[in-house]
């Protein structure tokens, strides 16, 4: 036999074949000389045959310049924090590939003055929630969070719930996040419990404004009282309504869940939110209340620090106006439908596999992502033994299911119908790894 090692091809020859300088071209030399040494060692183990190394290089390249890599979310989360919230529609892809180039954020061609930037995001925003006087969009909740502390609450009192005091994730808390910009908590009632007369009491003149924050991603049952954004609103101080997860009106399945308009209705001077959880939209903050409080919060210099990108604005805009993004369509999803697709997925399994352990099964899913703790929505899964979970994981088109009572479930609410066919092959490639 050949010593591998002699029959390797040299890297200049590999590197100038026609098809590897494209992918240079495409992909950047950097990340395409990564790939082929990683094929040429390959070769020189023997693992790869020196015929085969152009093609091999190839195929383990990604499909663009990111290490980021699309996964098929078959969780049954809707809005799924590591897999990145909110999948964006095809209409906000679009819009944001239009507005990649040299575009009009910040310039009226009609006069070739400078124009307010991202006038159309704005103005949509606007028409979505006609209770609010203004809006304005930063870079995500959190940062709406910090504009409004930094412009009203340095060296004064935000007066919030201790039933309130909430952790988003990855050890990020609300409350710290107003101290580090140096406003003074000052907590009322308990845990479980607080009256407006502990709020009443607590407001004076150190009070900035009285924070209102959602528990999106936990629920306290049993012996519990709060005090809504109504009666907030009799109070003599602003109101901030921390609403989270962006929903801008009320949604019919998720009735325990605030909404941007019904904030206001009810009297709060400013609602802040998400927009890539249930409004299913790019990362962004969302503020929407009364106009001179937004105008001061969009002229305060700390605005600047977390102003949007023009990319946002784009995916922002088509979100509102354009088709049902994938996040509002999950939310309405019909468990029968959802079961029809599981069953084509595991007939297409079967149909290669006859033997695999596959069926179709009814499953609840849950919106995630901050949003509607505790909700259960009706939904439909491919089930699975378990030990192919991490052969899904990482496969060639890595899909994350969720084990439930020792099976693996392929949950169909949160993927892309035009998925359905890809996880069908992920799955008939899974069986092929020899997990079994
Ligand atoms: C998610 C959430 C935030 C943080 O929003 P990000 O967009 O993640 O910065 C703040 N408050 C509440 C109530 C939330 O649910």
């Amino acid at each position: 036999m050949e010593d591998p090692r002699r029959a390797t091809p040299r890297t200049d020859a590999v590197l100038a074949d026609p098809r590897v300088r494209a992918a240079s071209g495409r992909l950047g030399d950097t990340l395409v000389k990564r790939h082929v040494a990683t094929v040429l060692d390959r070769c020189r183990a023997g693992e790869v045959s020196p015929a085969d190394v152009v093609d091999e290089a190839l195929r383990s390249l990604p499909a663009a310049a990111t290490s980021l890599r699309p996964v098929l979310n078959a969780t049954g989360v809707v809005v799924h924090t590591n897999l990145g919230r909110a999948p964006l529609s095809a209409a906000a892809v679009e819009a944001v590939r239009l507005a990649s180039g040299a575009t009009d954020v910040e310039l009226d061609l009609a006069t070739g003055q400078r124009d307010r930037r991202g006038r159309g995001a704005l103005a949509a925003l606007a028409a979505a929630v006609p209770e609010a006087g203004g809006v304005h969009v930063v870079n995500n909740g959190a940062a709406a969070l910090a504009l409004v502390t930094c412009a009203l609450a340095p060296g004064r009192e935000v007066v919030v719930s201790r039933g309130e005091l909430v952790e988003i994730g990855d050890g990020f808390r609300i409350p710290e996040l107003l101290v580090s910009l140096g406003a003074r908590l000052r907590e009322v009632g308990t845990t479980n419990r607080v009256r407006l007369s502990d709020y009443a009491d607590a407001v004076g003149d150190e009070t900035a404004f009285v924070l209102k924050v959602h528990p999106s991603n936990f629920v306290v049952s049993g012996f519990t009282a709060d005090v809504p954004v109504a009666a907030l609103a009799t109070l003599p101080v602003p109101v901030v309504a921390d609403i989270g997860s962006g929903l801008l009106r009320p949604h019919p399945r998720l009735p325990d869940e605030p909404s941007a308009a019904a904030a206001l209705a009810d009297g709060a001077d400013l609602v802040t939110a998400s927009g890539d959880k249930l409004l299913g939209g790019p990362q962004a903050g969302l503020m929407l209340g009364k106009a001179d409080l937004v105008e001061a919060l969009r002229r305060h210099p700390f605005a600047r620090a977390l102003r949007v990108d023009k990319l946002t604005l784009a995916a922002l805009e088509a979100t509102l106006t354009g088709p049902t993004p994938p996040v509002a369509a999950a939310l309405v999803a019909d468990r029968g439908a959802l079961l029809a697709r599981a069953e084509r997925v595991a007939a297409d399994v079967l149909a290669a596999v006859p033997d695999a352990p596959v069926e179709a099964v009814a499953s609840v899913g849950a919106v995630g992502g901050g949003g509607a703790p505790g909700v259960d929505l009706p939904s439909a899964a491919v089930s699975l033994p378990e030990r192919y979970a991490v052969a899904l994981r990482t496969g060639e088109v890595p899909v994350v299911g969720r084990v439930h009572q020792g099976r693996l479930l392929l949950d169909l609410l949160a993927l892309d119908p035009a998925d359905d066919p890809r996880l069908a092959s992920a799955v008939v490639a899974a069986m092929d790894t020899g997990t079994d």
